[in-house]
């Protein structure tokens, strides 16, 4: 298959699925925009604001639907020979309406320019005299000159559109220049090439009203002037999804004609930019057009301070860092994303509220510059297998593997597979083995964004890690040290060892192959070949189980390994019982990482129910104690084995405390007990700091641990 068809294939099997991610969004139409590939255009954002068009002050716009009179086609939100539903309310006459539909484009700007940029007018309908395949013969440009000059002009006086000089790129001046500002024709059809286009169609222009209508895109040396640009409206489409067309395209005549990512099959990530980006994944405006465009202040974040982070998007606060071995204007931009605006739609999970990080190579160019870093990290996917189970088609199945920090993929890139030409993510296999069908590069049921409670650590020791566009470490973290009520408090230290440790990814030990069938293996440090590498200052872990889904969890292993082995129960990978760890570390200052991930595997109970489980261990066993160190109580988990059948039923337990010199200080256990698990409190009151010893006694067995009682 040659390269443009494998895009063309890519595009419209992307399109069929993004949206509402259902297979009636299908989009006969081939590319998302049609803007052409040009220079990065950019300069320093000392000087700010749009380049063809003005991001300040009122513009004027004019919003012309356009219908065909042969076209019968349903379409739920517009119907045959007549404006579509809802037509007045996609923009406001003027600055004071303040509509709130999430389809208004007067609201989507006023909202993303924090109050800086009017988009007024009028919305009005045409249809055609002539059939679509005139127009199919002929293209948009044709079609957009015969309903300006035939259907619009007897309704519209074009004097009413220029408002605007331009004197020079990101250069414009509130008086008219002869020239109508712009129109955006949005076509009842899915025929056009694009799904939406910077420009009128490049036919030459034309006087109305006194005023001249160009037909080309102002950054295209051939056609320097231009009054307008060209959506479709497919006959799937919502009138959000309709708004967030004409608002890309007027994002290319304020931020230039380059996408910060390829459009093609081999652009790699999705992320939110350009406004309303072209594949829709998302409409808000990142912190980077925000800045670029004058609308907010974007500073750097200090070293050595907390920073607060109110709602992105309805406070326009925003903070970036640029690594000094990175690219000149290389930064990751923070943006608190709390979710107050209806065009906050970064991600598909309502529940995924944080601070997200946008990680930018330089100014925008038609190539993936652009990276979202969610929180949930980069792994080395794993394909096992396509199915048809989601979405009536063949789609590859994936399943996250181990940590690849540096190089592997999140769930918002695509994710190159061996088999198939789909790489973003619709069939997800969770740890549970079940098949999940959404978009899940959209964000849905993953977590993205970086929190108090679940992922507060972004550094150069968490997954995803603040590495250099080309992964050359740098001295970035943040620690989120507090949130309340939407408002979260970040700090940046100069040592990066001041932060609390970053979350650790718990799993299978790699390096420990086991032979022995009902024993695990688990490792939370960094085994894994491109895992991630642990703070110098972490001194102690913690390991904890928990049997069943609604069990308790229980502590099994603290001390300064990353790495655990255990029999004490039969671990079987097909068993019938959950069985799950998780774990955490700390460090010389005594700061907590967050829990690691949930690390699932199964137990097999020869007794066949859960709440047997206790019986399920043939062998003695004394627990860590929990926790430890500690002032003043702690606790202490012993096991007694079921006997060997014909065996007399109990056995005489004894579980003692002694000092460093072996006196004993407490007796904690000291008769016969039945077999199972049990829970003792030790309470250090009256003893002195230091450290002591407990000793379980049993059947023949002795085992002793240590514990530390600090004051
Ligand atoms: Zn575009």
């Amino acid at each position: 298959m040659s390269r443009t068809l494998r895009s063309i294939f890519f595009v419209v099997l992307l399109l069929v699925l993004s949206g509402s991610v259902s297979a009636q969004d299908a989009d006969g139409g081939g590319k998302l925009c049609g803007t052409l590939s040009g220079a990065a255009s950019s300069r320093s954002l000392d000087g700010t604001g749009g380049i063809y068009m003005t991001s300040r002050g009122t513009l004027r716009v004019l919003i012309v639907f356009a219908s065909f009179p042969d076209d019968e086609t349903p379409h739920p939100y517009w119907p045959a020979h007549g404006p579509p539903l809802f037509m007045q309310q996609f923009i406001d006459p003027d600055t004071t309406s303040n509509s709130q539909a999430s389809y208004n484009l007067t609201n989507y700007f006023h909202q993303m320019s924090l109050g800086q940029f009017h988009v007024v007018g009028e919305a009005v309908w045409v249809e055609m005299t002539h059939s679509q395949l005139e127009y199919w013969n002929n293209g948009f440009g044709r079609a957009n000159l015969n309903a300006l000059q035939e259907r619009v002009d007897p309704l519209v006086d074009f004097s009413m559109y220029d408002g605007w000089t331009k004197e020079a790129n990101y250069t414009h001046t509130n008086v008219p220049d002869g020239q109508v500002d712009m129109i955006i024709m949005v076509w009842r059809t899915t025929m056009w090439e694009f799904l939406g286009e910077a420009s009128l169609g490049y036919k030459p222009g034309f006087l109305a009203d006194g005023k001249r209508i160009e037909m080309g895109f102002p950054e295209r040396i051939a056609f320097p002037l231009g009054s307008g640009v060209t959506c479709k409206y497919p006959y799937n489409d919502r009138p959000y999804q309709a708004m967030q067309t004409m608002a890309h395209e007027l994002g290319h005549w304020l931020l230039g004609g380059p996408h910060p990512y390829s459009t093609t099959i081999f652009g790699k990530h999705a992320y939110w930019g350009l406004l309303c980006n072209g594949q829709r994944v998302a409409s808000c405006a990142n912190a980077y057009e925000r800045e670029r465009l004058g609308w907010i202040d974007v500073p750097e974040i200090q070293p050595d301070s907390n920073l607060t982070f109110t709602d992105y998007l309805s406070t326009g606060v925003a903070y970036k860092y640029h690594p000094a071995n990175g690219y000149p204007f290389e930064y990751f931009y923070m943006e608190n994303h709390q979710r107050l605006s209806v065009f906050d739609d970064v991600t598909a999970n309502s529940a995924d509220k944080g601070i997200w990080v946008l990680h930018q190579k330089g100014p925008y160019m038609e190539m993936d510059d652009l990276r979202i870093r969610p929180s949930d990290g980069n792994w080395n996917w794993e394909n096992p297998g396509v199915t048809t189970q989601c979405f009536s088609q063949g789609l590859p199945v994936f399943k996250r593997g181990v940590p690849k920090t540096l190089t592997g993929e999140s769930h918002r890139d695509q994710i190159p597979t061996p088999t198939s030409l789909v790489n973003w993510m619709f069939v997800f296999k969770n740890p549970e083995g079940e098949l999940n069908c959404g978009a899940f590069f959209r964000g849905e049921r993953f977590v993205g964004a970086f929190s108090a409670d679940v992922s507060p650590v972004f550094s150069p020791y968490s997954n995803p890690n603040s590495n250099t566009w080309d992964n050359q470490a740098t001295p970035f973290s943040f620690e989120i040290v507090d949130e309340i009520d939407g408002v979260v408090t970040v700090r940046y230290n100069s040592n990066q060892l001041d932060a609390a440790p970053a979350r650790r990814y718990l799993g299978r030990d790699p390096t420990v192959q086991d032979t022995l069938s009902g024993w695990i293996s688990l490792a939370w440090g960094a085994q894994w070949p491109e895992g991630q590498n642990l703070e110098a200052d972490v001194n102690w872990s913690e390991l904890q189980r928990q049997i069943g889904d609604n069990g308790v969890w229980i502590t099994m292993y603290v001390g300064q390994a990353t790495q655990w082995r255990d029999g004490s129960i039969a671990y079987d990978t097909s068993g019938a019982i959950p069985v799950l760890f998780r774990s955490r570390v700390r460090d010389a200052q005594g700061k907590y990482s967050a829990w690691s991930n949930i690390h699932r595997t199964t137990m097999v109970n020869p007794n066949g129910t859960e709440e047997q489980r206790n019986e399920v261990s043939n062998r003695y066993s004394l627990e860590p104690n929990y926790p430890n160190p500690f002032n003043p109580s702690t606790k202490i988990v012993y096991r007694v084995p079921s006997l060997a059948a014909g065996q007399a039923g109990q056995e005489f337990v004894e579980l003692r405390v002694f000092d460093v010199l072996g006196r004993e200080v407490a007796t904690l256990v000291d008769g016969v007990k039945e077999p199972g698990e049990y829970s003792v409190a030790f309470d250090a009151t009256g003893l002195a700091s230091g450290v002591y010893f407990y000793r379980l006694t049993a059947g023949g067995f002795t085992t002793t641990r240590r514990m530390i009682v600090v004051k």
